[in-house]
């Protein structure tokens, strides 16, 4: 099999050059964040609050918890506090691919949840209907667009990934999903890269949004049915009081009956849940608007999202106003779990994406790329959510989302206001809600294991060979992903 190569006509050098010409300009910012449509930020929390429920983290999570819980009951008071601004973590800055899936995709879901996962490719499908149902009920405006996306194969990949993706068609028919199988023709029809060998297209399973403007908008949506948000406001600690829960926060202390954790890959505040999840650097990149004879030359008409099927994968879309979202490959993790806002720029991850972008397009030679950008996910070794609840059921959790969590967000929050208010549903039923995925070991073993697993994973995508070191990972049914 071959790695990615020069476009034919131009010697190695000269596209190697092209490809870091064509970043020299970008703006390391999130394209998302940059929008004329910000919203002003919340107060700071000066003095101490008492709600019926705190939420920790204004993301996807935290903004769908606070909506839901106030559909739910209007009359609950409700306070959503975020150490930043809402939106200013992983919520605003990832691809904005909003996936049925609540396993990371159903290959994976079959590998680990094989007896209900019917069951849980049904919750998934309601729950993104729900989302967009919602997106209309209250006139999200948020670029909201259901074109399903197409999983690639292409010449770079072992013929056998190939073979590996036929078999999820032949899955996701049996499981009675709208799905197109693409040969190389048709696949290169929708969308033209030499590269292209087939495709998957999972037609109704997948929309696109504007990410930033769909966690503002979730915000304004949260604050027009009473929900109060406090910005710059790091909770600090918490722990039960009288029979709630005290949050505390540098200026002021919350008090509640009940609280939910969505704070994704930050450190979590409850000690145990930091075995189970690290935090994991995506990175990812926007071209400027391609005109339309530029678009021309790669068709795209129905667009898609678009994502290949290595290991380190990419995902890449159209913006509404026809850039190219281009991201992934890089999965970085820091020693330590460490977070902090110097890893949000990697420019040799940005060099290295920005080669395979002209490799994958070499028709677009003639594109720049105007920001690039990179953020935290909460990987977890099941690849997906996971759940719990503590201090005698007033607070519960939900991270791990592993770079899938644009939709399964919501299902989290419905699914933690369950299991706060001791209510039975389908959902919390699921050994998916009720199980917790293996945990991490400690450093060092943390960081040597996270390298042999991304060595290893390089190895596959390019020999088509899993190793010892692998095949026991799948064995112990531990993994690494984003
Ligand atoms: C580059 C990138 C690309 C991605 N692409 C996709 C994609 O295309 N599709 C997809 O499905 N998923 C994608 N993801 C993942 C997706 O963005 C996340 O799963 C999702 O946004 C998680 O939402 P959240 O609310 O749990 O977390 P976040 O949006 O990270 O929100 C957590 C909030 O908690 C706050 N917080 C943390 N600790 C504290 C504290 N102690 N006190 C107060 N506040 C605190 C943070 O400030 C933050 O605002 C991507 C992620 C990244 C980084």
């Amino acid at each position: 099999m071959s790695e990615y190569s020069s476009p034919p006509g131009r010697t190695a050098g000269a596209s190697e050059q092209l490809s870091l010409d064509a970043i020299a300009d970008a703006e390391p910012y999130p394209y998302w964040l940059e929008s004329a449509e910000v919203p002003e930020s919340n107060p700071t929390l000066v003095r101490d609050e008492h709600c019926d429920l705190c939420i920790v983290g204004g993301g996807y999570t935290g903004l769908w918890t606070a909506i839901t819980a106030k559909e739910r009951d209007p009359e609950r008071d409700v306070v959503v506090i975020d150490k930043g601004e809402v939106g200013g973590a992983a919520s605003g800055r990832n691809g904005g691919f909003m996936e049925s899936s609540l396993t990371h995709g159903v290959g994976n879901g079959m590998d680990r949840h094989a007896d209900e996962i019917d069951i849980l490719e049904e919750l998934g499908l309601r729950n993104l209907n729900e989302i967009e149902a919602a997106i209309e009920r209250y006139g999200i405006d948020c670029d909201y667009e259901r074109n399903g996306v197409i999983d690639v194969a292409t010449t770079s990949h072992p013929p056998s990934y190939l073979d590996g993706l036929r078999e999820e068609h032949d899955l996701l028919r049996s499981l009675d999903q709208k799905v197109e199988w693409l040969d190389c023709e048709q696949m290169r029809a929708e969308v033209d890269s030499p590269t292209y060998t087939g495709g998957l297209f999972r037609t109704s399973r997948a929309a696109l949004v504007d990410p930033a403007k769909l966690a503002w908008e979730l915000k304004r949506v949260a604050e027009e049915l009473g929900v109060r948000i406090y910005e710059h406001t790091k909770a600090t600690d918490i722990d039960k009081d009288g029979s709630g829960v005290a949050i505390r926060t540098p200026l002021g202390t919350v008090r509640c009956s009940k609280a939910v954790l969505g704070t994704n890959a930050d450190k979590p505040l409850l000690k145990r849940i930091r075995q189970y999840m690290v935090p994991v650097y995506d990175y990812c990149m926007v071209t400027e608007p391609l005109s339309d004879e530029q678009l021309g030359r790669i068709g795209w008409a129905r667009r898609q999202g678009l994502s290949d099927i290595t290991n380190q994968f990419h995902y890449y879309r159209l913006t509404a106003d026809n850039r190219i979202l281009w991201g992934g490959y890089d999965a970085i993790y820091y020693w330590g779990s460490n977070v902090s806002i110097e890893q949000e720029s990697r420019p040799e991850t940005w060099a290295t994406l920005s080669r395979h972008f002209f490799e994958t397009f070499p028709q677009l030679d003639d594109i720049t790329f105007t920001h690039a950008w990179g953020g935290a996910i909460d990987t977890s070794t099941r690849f997906s959510v996971f759940f719990g609840t503590a201090m005698s059921d007033r607070v519960a959790y939900a991270v791990g989302y592993t770079g899938l969590g644009v939709a399964a967000t919501r299902f989290a929050a419905t699914t933690m206001l369950d299991l706060l208010a001791g209510r039975k549903s389908i959902a919390t039923k699921t050994d998916f809600v009720q199980s917790k995925p293996l945990p991490f070991p400690p450093e060092p073993f943390r960081f040597i294991g996270i390298q042999a697993t991304r060595w290893s994973l390089d190895h596959e995508d390019k020999t088509g060979k899993r190793n010892t070191w692998l095949r026991t990972l799948d064995r112990l049914g531990l993994g690494f992903d984003s």
